[in-house]
């Protein structure tokens, strides 16, 4: 008899949120009573078809286990690395023995707090259904500058074509274990998991996405979300 598929999700949640510039991780800010990192992990502990849940979490964190949803039967933690396809390497290697390679893994970046139900359905609808697996983009819609190390235009770059990846991505977990481990073997740096299979000669599936899915990188950010989650209610 053969196995079913199931589905896993993985958040990488051990950046120390440098551009953020503050004493407390962006993914530990607060955003209407809630941490960001709360927020991104109820939306996908709203998805009933996700088995498991790994939180990739900085060694010394001792913020994530007193966050509500911590306690949640499908969610464990292990410790990231100082980057962040290291953190996502640390959390698929911790479902190691449990995922089979034909699994499908759900990575989701925790500073973003406002997923929306419907992106994660088309995601798991299309790219579920797609060989390579696939992620959310959006389209680029403003018009792209260069700029020279003098903080000047050195040319206006083309937008035809380009998207802005987002997350959550969905891959195999087989295919996506082998695609990091040849990155970081490599030492290719890599900021998302669709580039590591690229990498392999994969093109992943571009599913469109909502504007609003926003990652928390500076202060302002999270006003914006909690108009977002607010504007939900
Ligand atoms: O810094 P950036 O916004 O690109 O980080 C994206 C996500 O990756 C965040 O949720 C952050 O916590 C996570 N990350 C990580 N380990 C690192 C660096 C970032 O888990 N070493």
């Amino acid at each position: 008899m053969t196995e079913a598929v199931r589905r896993w999700a993985v958040l990488p949640a051990a950046g120390r949120g440098e551009r953020f510039g503050a004493a407390t991780p962006k993914q530990y800010q607060k955003v209407r009573g809630r941490a960001v990192l709360s927020w991104s992990m109820r939306a996908l502990l709203a998805e009933r078809s996700i088995c498991g849940i790994v939180v990739a979490v900085a060694a010394g964190d001792r913020r994530f286990k007193r966050l509500p949803e911590a306690r949640d039967a499908r969610v464990r933690s292990c410790i990231g690395g100082a980057r962040r396809e290291l953190s996502v390497a640390h959390a698929l290697e911790c479902l190691a023995g449990e995922a089979r390679d034909h699994d499908w893994v759900l990575v989701h970046d925790a500073a973003r707090p406002c997923l929306h139900r419907d992106d994660l359905r088309r995601l798991l609808n299309r790219a579920g259904r797609d060989p390579a697996g696939g992620l959310l983009a959006i389209p680029v819609g403003d018009t792209l500058k260069r700029g020279t190390e003098g903080g000047r235009v050195g040319a206006t770059v083309p937008r035809e074509g380009l998207w802005r990846a987002l997350t959550p991505q969905l891959f195999r977990y087989g295919l996506l274990r082998r695609a990091l481990m040849l990155c970081l073997t490599h030492g290719r740096e890599v900021t998302d998991e669709a580039s590591a299979v690229e990498a392999l000669g994969i093109r992943p599936l571009l599913v469109p996405g909502r504007a609003d899915n926003i990652k928390v990188t500076r202060p302002e950010d999270l006003s914006l979300a909690a108009a977002v989650l607010g504007g939900r209610r």
